[in-house]
């Protein structure tokens, strides 16, 4: 076990990973390690920026909440929480300075925090700690951003075709109009939070053709295949299959000549579907009980999957899968922001009242076991207090982390007995799921969420039903 010893800490070991919106991240170059850094927007002015002491009390938040409130949520097994460090601000900012040119240029509207000092220690989830170099083929990580697998059922809804189109593929007709990206996904998250494997295959096929920001593979934790900077280009599908052949080589034999990577391919989504439908790193798979978390897992309408090959039956979950116990977390959000924004109105109201009271309504934390209670606890009912509405609301975010996380799913081959091995014949494969990406959503973000529904819903309805 290595510890980071934060006062030798040198830049070049240290070398640019990836970035999403909010945070930059650095991988040691040795270690199964990453450094989580933060970023703000390269406009902010010095007055307006966080003080190093706001900047730390961010990050304990960032911390608490996945360790106190997704963690026991989601559970013990996928959630790494990590750990707050304090950095030499040198180190920062040679570090930043390293980083610049690796950044892509979408990325680059927001800077790196190079003033608090403060960051996020994790393990480097795309590599596997305890795989032995025993084995040349260096770990696969695949990265997929679900988003929202269930159409929301409130009766606040105001717009049928939410009840009808799920919230993604909405979403992405807004994307394109707004020049976000190039080309509509085929991916619908409905069909991979279905539990049906046909359902799921198609979802994953569509994500690899069209992955934009949800889907990403690493290869000895380096960067394969994800969405171009250059919007217009498409990833390198050939490119994919040449570095997956050497971890499926019985199927190289197979479908010789016409289309020799679609075998590939094939076994590789195979892979990745068995992963997200096991119970984690066990050897249970298919046989555990399956949850139907809502009366039937309907098909959303904008979904390219062929309705009539949905068939009943054994549908659904199983019951410890990352995918089931991502989608419980998500349908915390059982009022809808039509729902929602009215109670944080009421909270709102409150709170112009008697101010003092957020700290005790934990509006922006901390997040610890008490508020873990508010989330569980709150009342079924709409008594008309503040403590249902704040309830509600803290539920709400809740989910929204849940609808933005990441998993990860990194497998290497490995000997023949041993144990922790995908539940499939032919390729032996060692493997563990992870969910990343889980900080707090914040309360002032509900305005805005209630703004964004309305204008993707009113997009969609435009775009779809051109005037007759
Ligand atoms: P988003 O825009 O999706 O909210 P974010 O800014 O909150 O992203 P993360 O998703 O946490 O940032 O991290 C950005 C990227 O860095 C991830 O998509 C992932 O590829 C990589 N990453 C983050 N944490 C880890 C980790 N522990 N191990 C390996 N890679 C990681
Ligand atoms: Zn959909
Ligand atoms: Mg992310
Ligand atoms: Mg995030």
């Amino acid at each position: 076990f290595w510890v980071m010893e934060l006062d030798k800490m040198d830049e070049n070991d240290w070398k640019y990973h990836g970035e999403g919106n909010k945070s930059l991240v650095v991988s040691h170059l040795q270690h199964c390690q990453v450094l989580r850094l933060l970023k703000f927007p390269s406009e902010d002015s010095a007055h307006t920026r966080q003080t190093a002491e706001q900047a730390f009390r961010h990050i304990l938040n960032i911390v608490d909440y996945s360790k106190y409130v997704m963690k026991p949520l989601l559970g013990e097994k996928y959630v790494h929480s990590g750990e707050v460090v304090k950095l030499p601000l040198d180190f920062v900012r040679q570090l930043s300075l390293k980083v610049q040119q690796e950044r892509p240029e979408l990325r680059c509207d927001k800077v790196m925090d190079t003033f608090s000092g403060c960051g996020l220690c994790l393990p480097n989830l795309t590599q596997l700690p305890l795989h032995h170099l025993r084995d040349h083929r260096p770990p696969i990580c695949v990265e997929i951003k679900p988003k929202c697998g269930f159409l929301p059922f409130s009766r606040h809804i105001t717009k049928e075709c939410k009840r009808k189109v799920c919230r993604f593929c909405m979403h992405q007709h807004y994307k394109l109009a707004n020049g976000k990206w190039k080309r509509l996904s085929r991916y619908c998250p409905l069909d991979l939070f279905s539990g049906s494997k046909q359902r799921m295959y198609v979802a994953l096929k569509n994500l690899l053709e069209e992955p934009q920001n949800n889907l990403k593979i690493f290869k000895g934790g380096e960067l394969i295949f994800s969405c171009k900077d250059d919007a217009k280009q498409q990833p390198d599908l050939n490119d994919l299959v040449q570095h997956l052949r050497p971890y499926f080589p019985h199927s190289n034999g197979l479908y010789n000549g016409h289309q020799p990577g679609k075998a590939v391919l094939n076994e590789f989504i195979q892979v990745i579907c068995s992963a997200l439908l096991s119970g984690g790193d066990s050897n249970r798979s298919g046989e555990s009980r399956k949850v139907h978390l809502s009366e039937s897992r309907p098909l959303c309408e904008a979904s390219p999957f062929p309705r009539d090959l949905l068939r009943n039956g054994n549908q659904g979950l199983p019951k410890d899968s990352v995918l089931a116990k991502i989608l419980q977390v998500q349908m915390l959000d059982n009022l809808d922001i039509e729902g929602i924004y009215p109670l944080y109105k009421r909270v709102e109201q409150y709170l112009e009242e008697f101010p003092k009271e957020r700290n005790r309504l934990q509006i922006d934390g901390p997040y610890n076991e008490s508020f873990m209670d508010t989330v569980k606890n709150c009342p079924v009912e709409d008594d008309g207090s503040v403590e249902y509405a704040v309830g509600k609301v803290h539920q709400y975010r809740v989910a929204m982390t849940a609808k933005d996380c990441s998993i990860m799913i990194t497998f290497a081959p490995c000997e023949e007995d041993e144990e922790h091995q995908l539940n499939l014949e032919k390729p032996r494969l060692t493997y563990s799921i992870s969910i990343l990406d889980l900080d707090p959503k914040p309360y002032e973000g509900i305005p805005h969420q209630h703004k964004l529904d309305t204008k993707i819903v009113n997009y969609y309805l435009r775009s779809t039903q051109a005037p007759p």
